[in-house]
């Protein structure tokens, strides 16, 4: 993947999205989040030189390596952690993301409350939803979202902004995404994470106001070290 593709990778996401959006007559912004783990350094700097500044990383150590340093180049840069989180990392997370998308148990809610009261950095969580109530995925399971999100909310102080789920591999994402939307909107929250490469203009008719595209911005990702 040269910089040419990339930006022109980006440029044809934005479009097919802004296209998406107006078939279905929506003027709400979806957010593009470009899922950078595994992406190699030229690829990562070709995006922010397209004008990319939303990205999502899915462990807290790579995302350390990759970011750290470029935060100071681009002060508008906005990270989200897309990957499973350990309570142990719940500092160093804080310290570095600005959305938080993987809130998917309590006893991550009060790691995250406590080292956000400490730093004295209040970031937008959203919780993950287990859709498929997968045995290996973790997630709140649906019914018990709206109960989990209301303690996240008052016993925890957390700014829950949103839900965010990933459907099962082997499955239509449609009945996920639609599942997803209902429970925002009974929890009364505003953002929708869902939709990866291969299903996110699906995933904006079902609602989604954040996109998470690795692949089809970026190519294939390396294996890992
Ligand atoms: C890797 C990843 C993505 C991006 O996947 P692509 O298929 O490459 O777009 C999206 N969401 C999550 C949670 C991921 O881990």
């Amino acid at each position: 993947m040269t910089p040419t593709m990339i930006d022109d990778a980006l440029f044809a996401v934005t479009d097919s999205i802004n296209k998406a959006k107006n078939r279905i007559g929506r003027d709400e912004p979806v957010t593009l989040v470009a899922v950078s783990k595994q992406q190699p350094d030229e690829r990562i700097d070709a995006a922010l030189d397209a004008g990319q500044r939303v990205f999502g990383e899915n462990r807290v150590q790579e995302a350390m390596s990759r970011w750290a340093h470029r935060r100071a180049s681009y002060p508008d840069l906005t990270l989200h952690l897309i990957g499973p989180l350990q309570t142990n990392k719940a500092a160093e997370a804080v310290a570095l993301f600005d959305v938080i998308e993987v809130l998917d148990r309590e006893k991550l809610a009060a790691a995250l409350a406590k080292e956000m009261a400490k730093q004295d950095r209040h970031l937008p969580c959203l919780v993950q939803v287990n859709t498929g109530e997968e045995e290996q995925k973790s997630g709140i399971r649906p019914q018990d979202t709206k109960t989990f999100v209301h303690h996240c909310q008052s016993h925890h102080g957390l700014n829950i902004t949103g839900l965010m789920c990933i459907p099962p591999a082997d499955e239509e994402p449609a009945m996920h995404f639609a599942l997803l939307a209902k429970l925002a909107a009974e929890c009364g929250l505003p953002v929708l994470s869902m939709g990866m490469s291969g299903d996110y203009l699906e995933a904006i008719t079902f609602g989604a106001t954040s996109v998470r595209v690795g692949s089809a911005i970026f190519g294939a990702r390396l294996p890992r070290q």
